[in-house]
């Protein structure tokens, strides 16, 4: 079963895709993911990317595209959770024309629902491990030793993009390019609208509820 799990940034996408992985055994899309690690690989890819994202733009579609077909095609008979894909009208076409080749087309969109305001204290907040990517949230969710990620060891540090003014672009991009795929998926009967505020775990039973009930 595939899943689109979006919502703007900071909503709980990469929190709740992590505990979808471990406790339901899904594969993992995130486009964040795969420009991060082209980032730090120093690919040709990655240089360019990382202009863009530090300005908080979104990469262009064919480049995303074609970083998810990849995945996709490495594992065929997977059940993936997308996270932060699709992010526009022509990724999301996109995705339905991959997925239509697969024969496993997009069960639900889940969308997780938070406030404004909450979700600028998450993203200022975040922390996110070098090494490993776990996340973190100064306040909410602080690592056991400061600076050090309690999964690998590794360094946490806040993402060069999750500076106030860059997080200022990146709500903007979103709304103009994604908040519209809601409408995408409402059209398709696939939108499911999930409260994304209150503690993680209490989030995370709300989307298994959804889940359980789609599939
Ligand atoms: P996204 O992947 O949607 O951008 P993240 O999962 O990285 O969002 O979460 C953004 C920040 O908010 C992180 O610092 C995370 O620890 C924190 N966070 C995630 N879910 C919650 C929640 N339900 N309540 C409070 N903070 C949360
Ligand atoms: P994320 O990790 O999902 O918050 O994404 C971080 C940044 O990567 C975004 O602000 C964009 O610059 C870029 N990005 C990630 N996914 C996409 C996508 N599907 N389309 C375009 N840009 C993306």
């Amino acid at each position: 079963m595939n899943l689109v799990l979006f919502g703007p940034p900071g909503a709980g996408k990469g929190t709740q895709s992590a505990f979808l992985i471990e406790r339901k055994g899904f594969s993992h899309i995130s486009t964040g993911d795969l420009l991060r690690g082209a980032i730090k690989a120093q690919s040709e890819l990655g240089l360019k990317a990382k202009k863009i994202m530090d300005q908080g733009q979104l990469v262009p579609d064919d480049v995303v595209i074609g970083l998810v077909e990849e995945k996709l095609k490495a594992d065929p008979n997977g059940s993936f959770i997308f996270d932060g894909f699709p992010r526009t009208h022509a990724q999301a076409e996109a995705l339905d024309a991959l997925l239509e080749g697969m024969q496993s087309p997009v069960k639900a969109a889940l969308f997780l629902e938070v406030a404004q305001e909450d979700l600028l204290k998450r993203l200022t907040g975040r922390r996110v491990c070098q090494n490993c990517g776990a996340t973190y949230h100064v306040a909410l969710k602080p690592p056991a030793k400061e600076g050090v990620c309690d999964v690998c060891g590794g360094p946490v540090i806040q993402r060069p993009d999750d500076k106030e003014e860059v997080i200022a672009k990146r709500l903007e991009a979103y709304e103009r390019s994604t908040a519209p795929l809601k409408a995408y998926y409402q059209g398709q009967g696939k939108f499911v609208s999930v409260d994304g505020e209150g503690p993680v775990e209490e989030v995370y039973r709300r989307l298994e509820r959804q889940i359980d009930s789609a599939s």
